[in-house]
C-alpha cells in the first residue's frame, strides 16, 4: 500500500511521526528527530537507506537515537541530509554517528562528519559490521545487519545517562565488536519503484546469509525445517562471534519484514534451544521486526556477547517507539511448562445403563458415524474451503479419531451416559473451530438427558437427540434458515420425536428424519448464510450447501445404515429392533 513510489519514504516518515509523540520530521528532509531530547546529552544519530523499518526512525527517542537520517529505499542518505541532522541535534556534548558498513553510508556520513567538525562540532563515527555469513576480512569488511540495533540501544542508553562522547563511543564500539549476525530468506523483498522481487527463489529454496538490501547471500539450499535452520544460524553466529560455553549473551531474533510473528516465534524457540544446548547463558532475548528488508520473508539472528554493564544499558528505559518495553519479559523463561490443572472429581450421580459393546446399536452407530466423517474429510474440507475457511473436514476427522479412541477403551458392560460424556469431553479437548464446541455440547446434553432415565426406549433416544440439538441452538445462537448445521439437525430431531410419539416403526421414523435433514441441507444452497464463517463472504456462499449441514446428513446416513442392517439381520439384532439397546 503506497501513494506514489517517489513519496514512499517520506510518507512512511509522516506516518511514524503522526503516531509517535515527541518525534518530528525536519521540514523538507527525510530526517526524524526527537523534539524532547536533552540538548546537553551526546546526540546519537543513525541512518541509512529506507526499507529497514522500524529502523531507524522507530529508534528515535530518549535512551536511543536523537535523530535518524533516512535515504531513499536501500540508498544511503546524502551528505547534506546527514549534515542537516547533525546541525539539528548537535550540542556541546557532541555527536556520535552509528552506521552500518556500506560504502555509500561510510562516504556520506564520513564527509558530513568532516564538514561538521569544521563547524566546531565534536563528531565520532562507529561502523557496525556484524554479518558473519560471508568470510570476514577483505578490503570492504563485513556488512552491517540487525546487530546495529543493539548498538543504538547501548550507546543511546549511555548518552541518556549524560556520559561524555568518548564513553558513549566506547560503548558503541564494544557493542559493535561483540555482535554477530546471520540471516536466511524464503523470498526476496520488492523495492517499490522496481515492483519485482530483488532475486527469485524457487518454492522450496532458501537463501543463506543474505544482506538487507535484497542482495543474494552466500548460498542457496533446499527449504529446511525451522529446527535445522535455527541450528545452522546458531552454529554460524556462535562460532564466528567466538561465543564460548558459560558466556552471557543477548539474542535478537529479527523478522525481515514478511515473516508472520508465529513463524518467528517457532524459529525463536529453536534458537533459544540450540544456544542453550551449547551451554551459553542467554541473559536477554528479543523477537520481532527490528531491522527489515521491505517484505523479505525470512529472519536474522544476532548474538551479542555481554560485557559488564551492558545488560543494564540494554534494560534501560527508552522512549523510542520501536524498542519493546519491559526487559523483565525478555529473559528465557525458567519455567516454560507448568503442569495442567487436575480435572475436578465427577460428582454426578449418573445412572449406569450397562450395555455390552458387541451388540449395542449405540456403539455400532458411533463407529459408523465416525467412519463416515473420516471418509468425508476431503470433500468436507473442500466444501468448507469454498464457503468458509477449509478446516471442517480436518476438524470432524479429528473428532472422529477421538471417538474411535474412546470406543477402544470401553469395556463391556459400559455406561451409556458416561461414554457420551467422555466423548463430549474429548471432542471439546481436541476439536476447535465452531463445530468442536457444538458437537461437544451435543454429546454432553444427550448424556445429561439420559442420566436420569431408568429405561432407554426409542423415544428416549429421540429426546436425547432433541436435547442435543437444543444445546446447539443455545450455545451457537443460530435459528433455522441461518444456513448452519441446525438446518439439518432441527427438522430431523423434530421429525424423529414426532413420528415415534405417533407410534411409527423406529427405522421408518429415522429414515424420515434423515430425509428431512437432507431437505434442510439442500435448502442451504440458496440461503445466504447469516451466521457462521460463510456469513462473512455473503453472496459467494450461494450455490453451495452448508458444509456443516452436509456433514450431519453423512453421519445420519451412516447411522441409518446401521439401524437398517440391525432391523433386517440376525437374531442378536432382533433384540434391538426397537432401537432399544
Ligand atoms: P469455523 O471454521 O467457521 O470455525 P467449522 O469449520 O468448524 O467452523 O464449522 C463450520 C460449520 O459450522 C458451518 O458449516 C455451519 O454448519 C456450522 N455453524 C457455524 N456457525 C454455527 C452456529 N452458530 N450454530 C450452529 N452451527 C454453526
Ligand atoms: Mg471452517
Amino acid at each position: 500500500m503506497m501513494n506514489a513510489s517517489s513519496d514512499f519514504v517520506r510518507d512512511a516518515i509522516v506516518g511514524l511521526t503522526s503516531t509517535s509523540s515527541g518525534l518530528a520530521r525536519i521540514e523538507g528532509w527525510n530526517i526524524v528527530v526527537d523534539t524532547e531530547r536533552n540538548p546537553n546529552h551526546v546526540a546519537v544519530i543513525a541512518g541509512g537507506g529506507a526499507g529497514h523499518e522500524p529502523a531507524h526512525g522507530g529508534y528515535v527517542g530518549d535512551g536511543m537515537l536523537g535523530a535518524a537520517v533516512v535515504g531513499e529505499v536501500y540508498t544511503s542518505p546524502s551528505v547534506d541530509a546527514v549534515l542537516t541532522a547533525i546541525r539539528a541535534v548537535a550540542g556541546p556534548a557532541g555527536v556520535l554517528l552509528i552506521i552500518k558498513n556500506y560504502t555509500g553510508d561510510r562516504l556520506n556520513f564520513g564527509l558530513a562528519a568532516e564538514i561538521a567538525r569544521g563547524e566546531g562540532v565534536n563528531v565520532e563515527i562507529v561502523v557496525v559490521a556484524d554479518d558473519v555469513a560471508l568470510p570476514r576480512g577483505g578490503k570492504v569488511g563485513a556488512r552491517g545487519l540487525a546487530g546495529v540495533v543493539f548498538v543504538h540501544k547501548v550507546a543511546g542508553a549511555a548518552a541518556s545517562r549524560g556520559r561524555p562522547l568518548d564513553v558513549v563511543t566506547r560503548w558503541a564500539k564494544l557493542t559493535a565488536e561483540s555482535v554477530a549476525t546471520m540471516g536466511v530468506a524464503l523470498s526476496a523483498g520488492t523495492v517499490p519503484a522496481a515492483g519485482v522481487p530483488n532475486f527469485d527463489l524457487g518454492e522450496d529454496e532458501i537463501e543463506w546469509g543474505l544482506g538487507i538490501h535484497g542482495e543474494p547471500g552466500l548460498e542457496r539450499s533446499a527449504l529446511l525445517s525451522a529446527n535445522d535452520i535455527a541450528k545452522r544460524l546458531t552454529h554460524q553466529v556462535v562460532t564466528e562471534g567466538k561465543v564460548r560455553a558459560g558466556e552471557k549473551v543477548a539474542l535478537l531474533i529479527n523478522g525481515l519484514g514478511a515473516t508472520p510473528p508465529c513463524e518467528l516465534d517457532i524459529v525463536a524457540g529453536e534458537i533459544v534451544k540450540a544456544v542453550t544446548e551449547r551451554g551459553i547463558d542467554i541473559e536477554r532475548v528479543w523477537t520481532g521486526n527490528f531491522l527489515t528488508a521491505l517484505d523479505t520473508h525470512g529472519c536474522s539472528v544476532s548474538v551479542l556477547k555481554l560485557s559488564d554493564g551492558m545488560t543494564e544499558l540494554l534494560d534501560a528505559i527508552t522512549h523510542a517507539p520501536a524498542w519493546p518495553g519491559s526487559s523483565v519479559r525478555n529473559v528465557p523463561s525458567k519455567i516454560a511448562v507448568v503442569p495442567r490443572p487436575d480435572d475436578p472429581a465427577d460428582l454426578r450421580d449418573e445412572q449406569f445403563h450397562a450395555m455390552s459393546t458387541t451388540d449395542s446399536l449405540l456403539f455400532l452407530s458411533l463407529k459408523a458415524a465416525a467412519q463416515a466423517m473420516l471418509d468425508a474429510e476431503v470433500p468436507l474440507t473442500e466444501l468448507d474451503r469454498i464457503v468458509g475457511d477449509g478446516d471442517l473436514g480436518t476438524s470432524l476427522a479429528r473428532g472422529a479419531r477421538s471417538i474411535f479412541a474412546q470406543l477402544s477403551h470401553v469395556e463391556s458392560p459400559f455406561s451409556v451416559s458416561k461414554l457420551l460424556r467422555d466423548i463430549g469431553a474429548k471432542i471439546r479437548e481436541t476439536v476447535g473451530g465452531t463445530s468442536g464446541p457444538l458437537y461437544s455440547i451435543m454429546f454432553l446434553r444427550a448424556a445429561s438427558y439420559l442420566d436420569g432415565r431408568d429405561t432407554l426406549t426409542a423415544i428416549d433416544w429421540a429426546q436425547a437427540f432433541s436435547a442435543a440439538v437444543d444445546g446447539v441452538q443455545t450455545v451457537g445462537g443460530a435459528v433455522p434458515g441461518d444456513c448452519t448445521m441446525l438446518d439439518a439437525l432441527l427438522p430431523a430431531s423434530i421429525k424423529l420425536a414426532r413420528e415415534l410419539e405417533q407410534n411409527a416403526e423406529p427405522l421408518e421414523a429415522f429414515t424420515n428424519a434423515l430425509n428431512v435433514a437432507k431437505e434442510g441441507t439442500a435448502a442451504t444452497v440458496d440461503i445466504r448464510a447469516s451466521l457462521g464463517r460463510s456469513s462473512y463472504i455473503g453472496e459467494r456462499a450461494v450455490g453451495h450447501v452448508d458444509p456443516g449441514a452436509y456433514a450431519v446428513t453423512l453421519w445420519m446416513e451412516a447411522v441409518h445404515d446401521v439401524l437398517q442392517t440391525a432391523a433386517t439381520t440376525g437374531p442378536s439384532a432382533s433384540n434391538e429392533r426397537r432401537l432399544n439397546p
